[in-house]
């Protein structure tokens, strides 16, 4: 996969490698949405369930040529069927929408990947309604309805042993701030903490029905969300100092997880937090003893 910034060179540490193991197309016949997949790690994770051999929704927001040069990117990893389709996914009508357009399509969903995401930024004690209510609509309420309908459409189905063991995979993208207090950031880290307990509770009331929910929660990722942290090798060098791997992640580590998360080799894995983030949630100022 391509990666969608040249990695930044530090002398002092050992080069950067990334893996190079090939994907293979273990999602074959799967149909997956990805929300906010037109920049960033949505991007990395529509290309890569491509690559794995998934059929991909493109969801998008904004960005309808970015979104379409995504479509083709994962229509070239195969026989691949993909489309873009334009939703908020904080609003109920336009979630709606985009799975009956689905279900009219592909005839059926496999995989979600709850993606899409915002900061507004601000000291708490002049942090509008507006950007507590938009944080929270996107990252947490936009999880929710898009959980509820394709969780709707898993149990009408039902598990299908020749596509998978599960009737349906649920990936929430969340954060190291589901664990971890962001001053400064309160309505995003508090949309992460709920994301969790969200997923987890979806995931006990589901599994029985043989649907499997889990949250991939990143570290530092090189995306357009956090620019000012690692475009100026001053700011590389502050936030390096908050992971003990020494590199900042690229949405190819993102990817390969959730490739792994929505194939039958984590069947029976669900109600996890998996924590992608090169150490960044082991206490990285304890490294040198305390
Ligand atoms: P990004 O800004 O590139 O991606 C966010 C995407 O969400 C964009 O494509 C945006 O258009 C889309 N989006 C925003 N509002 C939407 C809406 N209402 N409906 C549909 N799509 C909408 O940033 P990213 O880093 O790729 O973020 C992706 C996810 O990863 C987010 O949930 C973010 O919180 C999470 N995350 C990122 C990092 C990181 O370091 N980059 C770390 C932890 C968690």
């Amino acid at each position: 996969m391509d990666l969608p910034f040249p990695p930044i060179a530090d002398e002092t540490l050992p080069a950067v490698v990334m893996p190079s193991c090939p994907i293979d197309r273990k999602l074959k016949g799967q149909k997956a949405l990805v929300t906010g997949a037109s920049s960033g790690i949505g991007r990395g994770i529509a290309i890569g369930l491509g690559h794995a051999g998934a059929d991909v929704v493109v969801n998008y927001v904004k960005d309808a040529g970015e979104a379409e040069a995504i479509v083709e990117a994962v229509k070239s990893c195969g026989d691949n069927q993909a489309y873009a389709h334009r939703a908020d996914v904080s609003n109920e009508d336009d979630v709606r929408a985009m799975f009956e357009k689905m279900i009219a399509e592909f005839g059926t969903i496999d995989i979600l990947v709850n993606n899409a995401g915002v900061q507004k930024d601000a000291p708490f004690e002049q942090m509008t309604l507006e950007q507590w209510n938009t944080v929270i609509g996107i990252n947490l309420t936009g999880q929710f309805l898009c959980s509820r309908e394709a969780v709707r459409e898993f149990k009408r189905r039902g598990v299908r042993p020749e596509i998978s063991c599960a009737a349906g995979k649920i990936i929430c993208i969340s954060s190291v701030h589901d664990i971890i207090p962001w001053a400064g950031h309160v309505n995003y880290a508090a949309s992460k903490g709920g994301v969790s307990l969200m997923m987890k509770s979806i995931a006990q009331e589901v599994a029985p029905y043989r649907i499997r929910v889990n949250s991939i929660c990143p570290g530092a990722i090189r995306t357009p969300i956090n620019v000012s942290a690692w475009s100026t090798p001053e700011a590389y060098t502050e936030l390096m100092k908050l992971v003990p791997y020494k590199r900042i992640g690229e949405v190819e580590d993102i990817a390969r997880a959730a490739i792994w998360l929505a194939s039958d080799d984590s069947d029976y894995v669900t109600g996890h937090n998996l924590y992608i983030d090169g150490g960044m949630t082991l206490y990285p100022g304890f490294e040198t003893g305390g």
